[in-house]
């Protein structure tokens, strides 16, 4: 089992590069954030709590997160191992994420770190677009999507953007992640599995650093 962990503010690229990790090593996406997405899509009663936490920037308690995270690592996709997208994010979530591994005889391959500049994630989030019927996601200045001939269609109803998107939320994000979750780098570090990259080259850029970092 090979386990990697993309760690990151929000906006740094870890969704759009975990995407492509993930076709070059058969390894599963787990990112948080979507789970919670789907849990409320569904409204579910944990999609309903963290929804409370979401808009308003802030971190989902550890217990609610750690619980979720557990329940999806006993799926039986879960072979080859994990790319961890947005998890963990507090230092109490690496804690309990070091242990489960442990228990399974396996352990953190290697933790990519996303590095951006806030201004330059802000406006990333600004322009963070969704399609309603694939998931993917585009941006509205930096990769917009595009039809048949070429014309940029951002602003066609078939794109959203998310509700915390939203620059006052994405300033408390910002916040959290410097509190809250940039402790994990020294975590990381110290147990000498980190690796930093230039998250704001052009995606091609910072693909070909991440495949070179993980083996793929
Ligand atoms: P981004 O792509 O901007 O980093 P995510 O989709 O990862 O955002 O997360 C969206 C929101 O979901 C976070 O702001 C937070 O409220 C919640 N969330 C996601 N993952 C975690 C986590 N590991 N711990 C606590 N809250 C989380
Ligand atoms: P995260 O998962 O870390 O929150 P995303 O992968 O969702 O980040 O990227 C945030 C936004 O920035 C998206 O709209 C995405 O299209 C765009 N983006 C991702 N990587 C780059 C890049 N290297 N240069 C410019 N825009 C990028």
């Amino acid at each position: 089992m090979k386990n990697i962990i993309f760690l990151g503010p929000p906006g740094a690229g870890k969704g759009t590069q975990a995407k492509v990790a993930v076709e070059r090593t058969g390894l599963t996406h787990v990112s948080t954030g979507d789970l919670f997405r789907a849990a409320l899509r569904e409204g579910t009663p944990l999609g309903l709590k963290a929804k409370s936490y979401m808009d308003k920037g802030e971190l989902v308690p550890d217990d609610v997160v750690i619980d979720m995270l557990l329940e999806r690592l006993e799926q039986p996709d879960i072979t080859a191992g994990v790319i961890f997208d947005g998890f963990p994010r507090t230092l109490e979530q690496a804690r309990a994420l070091d242990e489960t591994l442990e228990r399974r005889g396996a352990q953190i391959a290697a933790v990519l770190l996303f590095a951006v500049e806030d201004e330059v994630l802000v406006q990333r989030i600004s322009g963070r677009l969704t399609s309603k019927t694939t998931g993917e996601v585009y941006n509205r200045y930096f990769n917009p999507p595009r039809d048949a001939a070429g014309n940029d269609i951002s602003d066609s109803d078939e794109y959203y953007q998310r509700p915390d998107d939203n620059e006052e939320t994405v300033r408390n994000r910002l916040r959290v992640y410097h509190n809250q979750t940039s402790p994990l780098i020294a975590y990381y570090r110290e147990r000498g599995v980190l690796h930093e990259l230039d998250g704001q080259q052009e995606m091609a850029d910072v693909t070909r650093q991440m495949l070179e970092v993980i083996g793929a």
